[in-house]
């Protein structure tokens, strides 16, 4: 069946100017209206213009978009499963005509490509989510994401490339399909086989690929997403060093590593046909198809959103048509009493199996508990290690919040001399008054204003968690929203620990050590905290200290308890 591959992927679409044709439509760019691409579509721009995307030439007009939709396939019949169109805001669209030339920009402003618009149209998000998913589920992230997105104008023709786009990172991992094509034929590789991931690898991984490519004899691409995944995914810097270190575990010359920016959709069975497709035009003879490919998993009810081998299913329907081969595989299951790796279907009955999930690595990374050999490799762990820091070497945030005079700023100041002595991460007191002086100092007491200086409080605290830090606030911060939304900002990075200082108003104003509170009460300051202007009560604080009958260490202490107490300073 081999020989009926093409050699290396077939026609290849190049979509890239000429030099001369390049500083032509650079010194034309002045008139062109410009758009700002999304993440999504700078993957998908990067994708067209070198020709992972081939046989598409540019974004999909309505006919071929309902013939995605309906069937799989563009309108003239070849199979492509993807609607992958350029759509933008109504606003944005306003103005734009057919025939009209537009700059297809970068975030930095860089123009990557030119449109020549030859259908403007309107997308039906719901249909579409409907056909490509297969699901309505808004806990689908890909139905979610179809139904939030603010696209609904889709504008289509002929784009032309005018800039690459830039990767800073890992560059020398970054071929394009032409680039993959000749890199097979210099090193005499004929069959290749494509292993997709959006994971970090381990050794159950690593048998499943060997052993595939190993079945119909041909060499091995690893090519893994480094576009956009699945939100909560490890990060793709982190990924990569773990292939990397994984690379050396397998036998020499036989796996090339290089990275695809794709945008995932998430689809299950349409992306798994679209991940083959992309993979042929990057010069593969044979694709891996494993469990619940391109799958986002399971619902809050724990109903998976597809079936664990329809995606092998519907690759088979349509690989002759693609002109790649699948290679469909289980499961693999580690099994204690053959000391080896097995698919799922080749156990026998009665026979041990183990397995480390997703979540339980998590769970041991971050509390640096023992993760076995038979598992993964102790320099791919090392990685994930040094990614995913125990509780002791996390960065923190300690959020204060209470009325003026509660005791932020004393116990604030106790804590960050205890943080000096014990020593080990840096410290900063984001101090309420401190803030308004520098950070905030054109900003009043308005709730605008406010919650502008809390977010910005916000902003500093994630920066110094994320590098391992510890930040102290100490603002006021009245209102539970703002306060909700530097919680999700930093706790995605680190220890987020909100301290209710919930000493009462009458306490705060018998000590009024600024006078503050008489000045508010004879109306001199307006909208003073708990006298002219609301505080909202913190409903699950981390930590709440009423300070009236308390010393300033003593209420240190009861921070301190708790950080040691839940593995932060151990
Ligand atoms: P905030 O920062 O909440 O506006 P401050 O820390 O500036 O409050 O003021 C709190 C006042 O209460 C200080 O004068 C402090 O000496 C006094 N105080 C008394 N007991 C405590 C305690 N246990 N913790 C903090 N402050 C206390
Ligand atoms: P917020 O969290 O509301 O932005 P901050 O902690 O940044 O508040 O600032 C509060 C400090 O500013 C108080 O400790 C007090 O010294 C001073 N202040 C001046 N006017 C007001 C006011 N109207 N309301 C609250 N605090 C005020």
């Amino acid at each position: 069946m081999n020989h009926l591959i093409p050699p290396h992927g077939g026609e290849l679409v190049d979509l890239m100017a000429t030099h001369e044709e390049r500083a032509r439509l650079k010194a034309e760019s002045v008139d062109f209206p410009s758009i700002d691409l999304t993440g999504q579509q700078l993957c998908d721009l990067e994708l067209l213009v070198h020709g992972g995307f081939s046989p598409l030439r540019g974004f999909l007009g309505r006919a071929d978009y309902d013939s995605v939709l309906e069937h799989m396939r563009l309108a003239d019949e070849t199979v492509w499963p993807m609607p992958i169109v350029l759509a933008v805001p109504q606003a944005t669209a306003e103005g734009l005509s057919e025939g009209s030339r537009v700059a297809l920009r970068d975030p930095e402003g860089t123009m990557l490509a030119v449109l020549e618009i030859v259908e403007i149209w309107d997308r039906d998000r719901k249909r579409e989510a409907e056909a490509v998913f297969g699901s309505l589920h808004e806990e689908h992230p890909g139905v979610r994401a179809t139904l939030d997105d603010p696209g609904q104008v889709c504008l289509s023709g002929k784009v032309t490339g005018v800039q690459p786009a830039a990767h800073h990172d890992f560059t020398e991992l970054r071929y394009t399909p032409a680039d993959l094509r000749s890199e097979f034929t210099r090193l005499g590789w004929r069959l290749v086989t494509a292993f997709q991931t959006r994971n970090p690898l381990h050794r159950a991984h690593k048998e499943m690929t060997v052993r595939a490519s190993t079945e119909v004899g041909s060499h091995l691409l690893l090519h893994p997403v480094v576009g956009m995944t699945k939100p909560g995914d490890v990060d793709h810097y982190t990924r990569v060093r773990c292939y990397q270190a994984i690379a050396h575990h397998y036998p020499p010359g036989l796996m090339k590593l290089s990275l695809l920016n794709l945008a995932m959709r998430m689809a299950g069975p349409r992306e798994a046909v679209w991940h083959a497709l992309i993979r042929k035009n990057h010069g593969c003879s044979h694709f891996i198809v494993g469990r619940d490919h391109a799958g986002p998993g399971s619902d809050s009810k724990g109903n998976p959103f597809y079936g664990p081998y329809e995606a092998q299913d519907v690759v088979a329907d349509f690989q002759d048509d693609i002109g790649i081969r699948m290679i469909p595989f289980q499961e693999m299951v580690y099994s204690a009493q053959r000391s080896q790796y097995l698919p799922r279907n080749e156990v026998a009955e009665g026979e041990e199996v183990l397995s480390v999930s997703g979540t339980e690595l998590r769970r041991r990374l971050r509390e640096a508990l023992e993760i076995p050999d038979w598992f993964s490799y102790s320099d791919v762990v090392a990685e994930l290690r040094r990614a995913y820091p125990p509780k002791e070497r996390q960065g923190i945030t300690l959020f204060f919040t209470g009325l003026s005079g509660a005791g932020k700023s004393t116990i604030a100041n106790v804590l960050l001399s205890k943080f000096l002595e014990i020593g080990g991460r840096p410290v900063t007191l984001l101090d309420g008054d401190i803030v308004r002086k520098n950070l905030s100092s054109e900003l009043g007491f308005s709730r605008e204003h406010r919650n502008l200086n809390i977010l910005r409080i916000g902003f500093v605290a994630n920066e110094i968690t994320k590098n391992g830090g510890i930040a102290i606030c100490a603002p006021i911060a009245p209102y539970a929203e703002t306060r909700r939304k530097v919680r999700e900002l930093v706790a995605a990075h680190g220890g987020f620990i909100e301290i209710y200082v919930s000493t009462p108003l009458e306490a705060c104003e018998k000590r009024d050590r600024k006078g503050l509170y008489a000045k508010a009460r004879a109306g001199l300051i307006k909208e003073f905290t708990g006298i002219s202007d609301p505080y909202e009560e913190p409903e699950n604080p981390e930590i709440a200290i009423d300070t009236t009958d308390l010393t300033p260490e003593e209420a240190a202490q009861e921070v301190l308890l708790y950080l040691e107490n839940k593995g932060f300073l151990a």
